[in-house]
Order: C-alpha cells, then structure tokens, then sequence
C-alpha cells in the first residue's frame, strides 16, 4: 500500500502527520521525502544513515562535426532546452529534462548523452522506519527526475508512506501518481479552505482516493469542516491546536513519543487508512490509474 500525504500549501503540519503515521504503521514501512528542495523527515527521525547514492539525468551533447543544424531535435524538445543555431545545436541544460527525446530524433546521429548530476537519495533506518529522502543540488530546478529516483525505491508489496512537496504543481503530480490513498493536510482558515479547494480539484483529476486530516483545530473558523461535509470528503483526524505540540516540533521530537496520548490519534488515522484502501484497492477504476514510473534516472551508488 503506497499511501501519500500532502498539502495544498506549506507549513500546515504534513511533516507531522507524515513522520508520526510512519511511527505508528507497521513493523517496517518506508517513509520516502519527496519534498526534494527542502526534505526535513530526518530533523525528527533520529537513525542511522546507511547510504547515499548520486541521481543524474542524461543532457544530450551534439558532435558538431555531425550537426547539420536541421533542427529536428528543436522542433521535438517542448522545453527548449536544445535549438538549432546556425549550422549547429545548442543545449542548455539547465532546461533539459533528460527525456532522450532529441537523440531519437536526430537524423545524423549527431546526439550523445552524458550524465549530469541533479541531486542524492539518501537512506537513513530508524527503528520501524527505513527513511529515503531525495535532497536536490543547489542552484538545479528539476526536482521530478530525482522524485522519480526516490520512489524507485519503493518495495513491491510492502508499505510506504511518500512525504509529498506542498502545493499542486508538477513535483506534487510527479509523488502522487501510482499511489494508492492520498492523506491532506490542512488548517480551518481561510488560506487553508483556499489550499485545500485546489488540491482536492487536482486529486480529483488524478482519481486518487482521499481524506483530510484537519491540524491546529481550535483556530479560524469551521468552513474547512462544511466544505468537507458538502463534498462528501472524510475527516480522518483532527489535530487540537496544543501548544505542547509546538513545543515538541521545535524540539525535533515526534508526537507519539513525546506525548503518549495521542499516540491513538494516530494510529486510528492508520486505521481509517487501511480501511478506505482495502476497498478502493480492488475498485478496477483506480487499478486502471495506477501507472508505472517512468523516465528514472540513473543511479550512481
Ligand atoms: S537534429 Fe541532430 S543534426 Fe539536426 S540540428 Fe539537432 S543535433 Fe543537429
Ligand atoms: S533530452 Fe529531452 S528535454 Fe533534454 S534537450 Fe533533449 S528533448 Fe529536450
């Protein structure tokens, strides 16, 4: 069971949720960091790190002894990332996606690939939790290649919880595809209603099944409840606004070890999990959306 949590907007508490299900879900599940630009699992998993491999994606390079400047490799790119210039083609990597479309298409033959580092998956074990966090290059900003080398880590059969970047643009899309369940994370404000309409309208057209976990309960208002009440949404959990836990995430602490009565709360948020997944799994409408990876990139260990 490959189950996402996410958020419509940073800072609603998704780390939380994320770190504190995987404490409570099983005797050995992976928690996969797909926040690649900023990944903060391991502030609160303390373990210890067993491995770091290094993800490149192949950037074409013309031999300009065979370039005829035809622009074919141009004209199929939707990036731009390769133009024909003159009697020869450019590339600019930065803007490449590593799709080997180019050298495909290329009638002289005149593309090779070679591999440019974008960023590491790093592996860390912590009692129950084999943590697996992608961590992108500074300056580079192509983080779905390294999403996609995170989640071929995933393990046919076995449980994984995938820590999803905050919003709905394509870093969110890249993490939640092929998952099973998607848990959102939201605040009952204003911001966080807005948030939440938008992920829930890109859920929907990704036909994942989903819940919502509602965090810091006791602040803004109760719009967030009705909107989920009026769209048939399922409340998994309600988080109180406790000053304790604020206290506990600045300290890098877990909920669940920190303050032992919420310890339920979560674990019946597992529950209403694995019970929403056991039925929509064999729903034959999401075994039909249910896609493999594509494009991984290559892994140096
Ligand atoms: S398709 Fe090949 S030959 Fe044509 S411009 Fe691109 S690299 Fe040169
Ligand atoms: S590999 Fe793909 S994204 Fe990169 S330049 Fe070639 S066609 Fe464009």
């Amino acid at each position: 069971m490959i189950l996402a949590v996410a958020s419509g907007k940073g800072g609603t508490g998704k780390t939380t949720v994320s770190v504190n299900l995987a404490r409570v879900f099983g005797p050995d599940v992976r928690l996969l960091d797909c926040d690649v630009e900023e990944p903060n699992d391991h502030l609160f998993l303390k373990g210890t790190p067993c491995g770091e491999e290094t993800v490149t994606i192949p950037v074409p390079q013309v031999d300009e002894s065979l370039c005829d400047g035809c622009g074919e490799c141009g004209r199929f790119c939707e990036y731009h990332a390769i133009v024909s210039f003159g009697a020869t083609a450019l590339v600019f990597p930065e803007m490449c996606h590593g799709c080997g479309g180019c050298a495909k298409v290329c009638p002289r033959k005149a593309i090779r690939e070679r591999g440019q580092r974008i960023g590491v998956v790093e592996t860390m074990e912590s009692g129950n939790v084999t943590l697996i966090q992608g961590r992108l290059d500074v300056g580079v900003a192509m983080s779905p290649p390294l999403i996609r080398a995170v989640k071929a880590r995933l393990r046919k059969g076995a449980s994984a919880i995938l820590d999803a970047p905050p919003g709905t643009s394509c870093p969110v899309i890249a993490t939640l595809r092929g998952t099973d369940f998607v848990v959102l994370v939201t605040e009952p404000t204003p911001f966080g209603l807005h948030d939440l309409k938008l992920a829930v309208e890109m859920i929907r057209e990704l036909r994942i099944p989903f819940g919502v976990v509602i965090n810091r309960v006791g602040i803004g208002d109760d719009r967030v409840h009705v909107f989920c009440g009026n769209e048939n949404i399922p409340i998994l959990l309600e988080i109180p606004d406790d000053r304790r836990i604020a206290e506990v995430y600045s300290r890098g602490e877990i909920i669940v070890e920190a303050l032992p009565e919420y310890l339920a709360h979560f674990e019946r948020l597992r529950e209403a999990v694995l019970e929403r997944t056991s039925t929509d799994l064999h729903d034959p409408a999401r075994i039909a959306t249910r896609v493999a990876t594509p494009n991984a990139p290559t892994v140096q260990r």
